[in-house]
């Protein structure tokens, strides 16, 4: 008998590492899967990041930090907000985490009652959902079109509103759309929201730094946003750090107070050599990690080229992140090797069966019709992925 929590039994499994995991055993029995699906950038952590890690290893750092993170980090964090974002933000606004995962769910925890909605333009990253019905929170899904990049719009978001409407989360860079909001598009969301003053806004801003058109704009940059937006970063992706496990928020102090709160039960501060060696990486200027950026853009432009070579892809151009998200919808309802393709889980399954290539559907981002291919892999491994797609379907 099932003995496990409501609570459990609801919450969807991640797909992207669902799909990793599959990859990986796949791999395991001798099957040469390429791995597309997660978001992982496939550079190793730069060696300054690195010797700063041993160095705090060898300085004893072996204790618990402070529940929110060393003072040094987060005035680290303060110093980029300013740098890089024109934010500014003391101390007691900072918060750092077990990643920007565990952030989101800080968030939901403090934020949330049973039923507060959450709009979520799609398509939105994978967790965003599950994190908010973890917190008993209503994800209101919006979806937005190709034709505008995947992007919400004013309207759309005026008419997603209701009494409920407690937050909305979105990330810019996307994931998994690459979209970039620009400031204007900011300020016409803005401009919504300024009729609403009890809505919060979690900007998602991990893929800052992956963005290959520049011009990133903070939603806390606009005045009348900054005491109603939390700012979520982390080092995961511009530093080639997805394992350290660092993420950070800039909020409003009542809400920073109440995620040092709640992590102060559920995790303690986060590992502490990974926030020393975080402190350095934060130091050292965005320039230090431009090689991989430039890296991701030719990625991009790449897989632009041999996915414009098989029918029926239909893709944007990704402003930034290291993803893109063809539309596919045209395979529905066709046969291929005896598979049918009703759906766009069908279609990623039927990739990594008959290409040997592991993508993520859009479903698990609020869309039906796309799937997501990260190129956070490299240019052989992108190439051949592509040629075995092709010769899959033709
Ligand atoms: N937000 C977005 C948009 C992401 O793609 C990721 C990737 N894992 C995260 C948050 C969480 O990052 P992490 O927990 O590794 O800091
Ligand atoms: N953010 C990455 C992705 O979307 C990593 C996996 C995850 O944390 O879910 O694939």
């Amino acid at each position: 008998m099932n003995q496990l929590s409501d609570r459990i039994n609801n919450l969807a499994t991640s797909a992207t590492l669902a799909m990793a995991a599959k990859a990986r055993e796949l791999r395991a029995e001798g099957k040469d899967i390429i791995g597309l699906s997660l978001g992982e950038p496939d550079f190793n952590t730069p060696d300054f990041i690195k010797d700063a890690a041993i160095e705090a290893i060898n300085q004893n750092y072996n204790s618990y930090s402070p529940v929110d993170g060393y003072v040094e980090l987060k005035e680290a964090i303060i110093t980029k907000f300013k740098r890089d974002n024109n934010l500014n933000y003391t101390l007691p606004q900072v918060v750092v985490s077990t990643g920007a995962k565990q952030s989101l769910a800080n968030i939901a925890a403090v934020m949330l009652n049973p039923g507060d909605e959450v709009i979520l333009p799609c398509p939105y990253w994978v967790s965003y959902s599950d994190i908010v019905k973890l917190s008993d929170g209503v994800p209101v899904e919006v979806q937005t079109s190709i034709e505008n990049d995947f992007k919400m719009t004013a309207e759309q978001l005026e008419a997603a509103i209701t009494p409920k409407t407690k937050m909305i989360w979105y990330s810019s860079p996307c994931n998994p759309s690459g979209s970039v909001y620009s400031k204007a598009e900011l300020r016409a969301l803005a401009d919504v929201l300024k009729k609403y003053p009890n809505i919060y806004i979690v900007s998602d801003e991990i893929y800052e730094h992956i963005n290959f058109k520049g011009g990133h704009f903070s939603m806390a940059e606009f005045d009348d946003m900054y005491d109603r937006t939390i700012t979520v970063n982390g080092v995961s992706k511009a530093f080639a750090m997805t394992g350290w496990r660092i993420g950070y928020i800039g909020a409003p102090d009542w809400i920073a107070r109440a995620c040092n709160k709640m992590q102060g039960q559920i995790t303690s501060g986060a590992n502490c050599i990974a926030q020393r060696a975080v402190i350095t990486a934060l130091e050292a200027d965005p320039s230090s990690i431009k090689y991989m950026v430039d890296e991701f853009k030719e990625r991009r432009s790449l897989i632009l080229n041999l996915l414009s070579e098989i029918d029926g892809f239909k893709t944007n151009e990704p402003e930034g992140a290291f993803y893109v998200f063809p539309n596919i919808s045209s395979y529905f309802g066709k046969t291929i090797k005896g598979k049918t393709i009703n759906n766009a889980s069908d279609f990623s399954l039927f990739l990594l069966e008959e290409a040997l290539v592991a993508t993520v559907t859009g479903e698990a981002f609020g869309n039906k019709d796309c799937i997501r291919i990260s190129y956070a892999a490299s240019q052989k491994d992108i190439t051949e992925a592509i040629r075995r797609i092709k010769t899959a379907l033709s």
